[in-house]
């Protein structure tokens, strides 16, 4: 026998039972996105590496050590997408999205690929869905966004959510608070991870994202952007709190609130869900006010999330699929199969789900798998021309009209 080939490490497959979970999640996202005005876009599954190296970071964890890179037959240095957000500002800008009415208003749903360490909830190969309202700085826009993951995790019945907010003001203003941020890394830096140590230059507030306890113990009094806020900036934060709270939005304030990637402008959040372990992060976004324009567009002002797709299945034990499952066609010995397939074809036709043997069994056997497929009824085609309709639950079962069938049922 040949070796057995396997997925990928950090990949799955997503089987049918696995399969239900995701349509349900899509179905939640796709009715909440339109009743909000959000259109639906979908970008490559790869770009050029350029793009995430500049609108996620150099300095980014993502872009250092995470990125599925690789060279096509053209010689052209190609990324599977980490995110959504970057490839998302790289297509308003490519297609002049700036020229209409703004915010312009998108969700996404798809796969994303990240290069880290496979454990529950994290993989290298994951979903998201997300939500970008670019062309707006109003906080109206920020609590809206904000509002629209709680809704879909409320919908969802995720259980334990709590939403941390921050904010790290604009690009602007945080350069002061980020040189205080530096001397006090260097004042520690014996104390520090290496990975933090080394970046006190290029990315310091990534000290807050540490896992180490060196570096935790450090950042427990370490100076906080949020203490510091000022002028547009505090008032910005403080009119999305406003709002939030008008929603009856419950939220953490979080100093030490941090994102993966560089973009990020005032006002930044996450869901943690208590159910799920060290990958609590169910979803998470903010402002990226300089992006666009980071990417070759004007100046546009932009707020955004994205929620893992497994995280949040995890989280909610995805429950089993409904039967699908109404009638079951079964064939008794000598029985026509054409006027079986014709039935099955009525059935369809009308609504209803239908299913035949395939798998060449005897009557009894396809009783059996019609019981296995949970079908509420199942419908005995005879020789002749007649047909049983048994109602699977209670055993019942009696002579139908052929022509019938669908006011029988
Ligand atoms: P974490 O701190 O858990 O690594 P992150 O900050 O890197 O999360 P984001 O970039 O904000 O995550 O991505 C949004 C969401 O996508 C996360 O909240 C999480 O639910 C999900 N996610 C991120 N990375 C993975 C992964 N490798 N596998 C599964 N889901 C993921
Ligand atoms: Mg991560």
């Amino acid at each position: 026998m040949s070796p057995r080939l396997k997925a990928p490490r950090g990949t799955f497959d997503v089987l049918p039972e696995a399969a239900a979970g995701y349509a349900r999640l899509e179905q939640a996202a796709r009715g909440l996105f339109e009743r909000a005005g959000y259109g639906l876009i979908e970008t490559p599954v790869f770009e050029e590496t350029e793009l995430f190296e500049r609108g996620v970071g150099d300095s980014t964890d993502i872009v250092r050590k995470e990125m599925f890179t690789f060279e096509d037959q053209g010689g052209r240095s190609l990324t599977l997408r980490p995110e959504g957000t970057a490839p998302i500002c790289r297509a308003y800008v490519e297609h002049g999205m700036h020229k209409l009415a703004q915010p312009v208003k998108l969700w996404y749903l798809g796969p994303f690929f990240r290069h880290e360490r496979p454990q529950a909830g994290r993989y290298r190969e994951f979903h998201q869905v997300g939500a970008e309202a670019i062309g707006t700085d109003s906080p109206l826009a920020d609590a809206e966004t904000i509002m629209l993951l709680s809704g879909l995790l409320t919908e969802l019945e995720v259980p334990g959510v709590t939403l941390r907010l921050g904010s790290l003001g604009s690009l602007g203003a945080r350069r002061e608070y980020l040189e205080e941020l530096r001397a006090y890394l260097r004042e520690h830096e014996s104390e520090l991870s290496r990975d933090v140590a080394e970046r006190i230059d290029a990315n310091p507030l990534r000290a807050f994202d540490a896992d180490d306890e060196g570096t935790r113990a450090v950042m427990a009094s370490a100076p906080q952007l949020l203490d510091r806020l000022e002028g547009e900036d505090a008032e910005h934060f403080a009119a999305v709190r406003e709002l939030l709270d008008g929603a009856g939005i419950g939220y953490e304030l979080d100093g030490s609130l941090v994102r993966g990637l560089d973009y990020y402008t005032r006002t930044i959040f996450e869901f943690h869900c208590d159910r799920l372990g060290a990958q609590s992060q169910v979803g998470g976004g903010g402002r990226y006010d300089g992006l666009v324009e980071e990417l070759g567009g004007p100046p546009t002002a932009a707020v955004g999330w994205a929620a893992g797709i497994e995280r949040i299945l995890l989280a909610i034990d995805a429950p089993p699929p409904e039967p699908a499952t109404d009638v079951f066609i079964a064939l008794a010995d000598g029985a026509e199969p054409a006027r079986a397939m014709a039935l099955l074809n009525e059935l369809r036709s009308a609504g209803r789900s239908a299913e035949l043997d395939l798998g060449g069994r005897g009557l009894k056997g396809q009783l059996k798998q019609a019981d296995r497929l949970g079908a509420r009824h199942t419908l005995i085609v005879e020789p002749g021309g007649t047909a049983q309709l048994r109602d699977m639950e209670s055993g019942e079962q009696r002579e139908i009209e052929p022509g019938r069938v669908l006011e029988e049922l």
